[in-house]
């Protein structure tokens, strides 16, 4: 069922959802079946998988010249979807990017999720942290998610990259995006990345997962922008525990986020991590029964692929 099918069946009730990562290499997918096994208790109607594009390393090969190496430390999302269905009967949310691929590439793996069932996906651009080339995509690849967002649509149309199918079939996929409630980095303002995040919709998107936030505010005011541009799809909530006091600077560093002061003083005041998760756990319950009480469709936590903190959260909220 689609992501948008399973908020209209809830019928103004909070859902809860989970995202978890493919497993590094070298460890096995049933490391990843235990984490989510637990959570199975919360009935999440879908769970996402992430993408993660091929990462630049640097070896010093024995002529002494600096070799570039691409290298994905975690491939298989597909795959891992297809296995996470089988096994526990959910939707599944494999996320897909611009960069490292050609369209055609593309349209090859959405004909593959369209046979195997699954037909979710979560459209982006893709990080560019640790390879500053996914910027720039290569091969006549997508720059922009709308981009993609717009390919998918038309397979849903029935309009292919190259030729009309012969039987005139059509793709049937819900389309999600991803939104930056404090903006995107890139961005030089939120109403620049309001009108951009406008053209993802007007292009298919069907839905809106936002990036974590710690100040519910920041979520209410962003929805209330969203609804007075006219963009009136679903705009789900992206939440994460803080887990460890190094986040104070890493989170804001990676996702461009705020941490509020009370939060961050909390924080400050713990003796170890063990004490930091508690006060993680707790200001995450309370977001999460404010955004409940409010009405989001969905709460959607960013797992890591570790599940005791949100088993935790979700006893507490759901
Ligand atoms: P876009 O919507 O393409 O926007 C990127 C920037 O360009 C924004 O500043 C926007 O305002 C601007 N822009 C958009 N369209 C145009 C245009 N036509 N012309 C000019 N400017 C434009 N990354 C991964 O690699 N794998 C994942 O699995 C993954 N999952 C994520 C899930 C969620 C919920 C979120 C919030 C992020 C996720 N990311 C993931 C990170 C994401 O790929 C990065 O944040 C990326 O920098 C932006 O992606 P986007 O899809 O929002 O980009």
């Amino acid at each position: 069922m689609k992501v948008t099918e399973h908020i209209a069946n809830a019928q103004g009730k909070t859902l809860f959802s989970i995202e978890v990562l493919p497993p590094q290499k070298g460890k096995t997918i049933d490391d990843l079946l235990r984490v989510i096994e637990p959570l199975m208790e919360f009935k999440p109607p879908f769970i996402d998988v992430t993408y993660h594009r091929e990462e630049l390393i640097y070896k010093k090969r024995s002529d002494g010249l600096i070799e570039e190496i691409p290298l994905r430390k975690r491939p298989g999302t597909v795959g891992i979807c297809a296995a996470i269905k089988g096994r526990f009967n959910v939707d599944t949310v494999p996320h897909l990017v611009c960069g490292g691929f050609t369209p055609e590439e593309t349209e090859d793996a959405l004909f593959t999720l369209h046979y195997l069932g699954i037909n979710n996906v979560l459209l982006l651009q893709g990080d560019s942290d640790k390879n500053p080339k996914a910027a720039n995509p290569k091969n006549n690849a997508h720059k922009y998610a709308s981009d993609l967002v717009y390919q998918v649509a038309r397979m849903n149309q029935g309009k292919f990259l190259h030729e009309e199918t012969e039987n005139e079939m059509k793709t049937n996929f819900c389309i999600g995006v991803a939104a930056y409630p404090e903006k995107h980095y890139e961005s030089p303002n939120l109403n620049t990345d309001l009108k951009w995040l406008k053209h993802k919709v007007d292009c298919g998107a069907d839905y809106i997962v936002t990036q974590m936030f710690f100040d519910n505010k920041k979520y209410f005011e962003f929805v209330d922008k969203c609804r007075a541009a006219g963009i009136l799809i679903p705009i789900i909530p992206g939440l994460k525990p803080i887990a460890q006091r190094s986040q104070l600077s890493t989170l804001p560093r990676i996702f461009h986020i705020d941490i509020p002061e009370a939060l961050a003083n909390e924080v400050e005041k713990c003796k170890d991590d063990k004490e930091v998760k508690r006060v993680g756990i707790e200001w995450c319950i309370q977001q999460s029964k404010e955004l409940k009480a409010a009405g989001a469709p969905v709460l959607h936590y960013y797992t890591m692929s570790r599940s005791e903190a949100t088993i935790e959260i979700a006893k507490a909220v759901f």
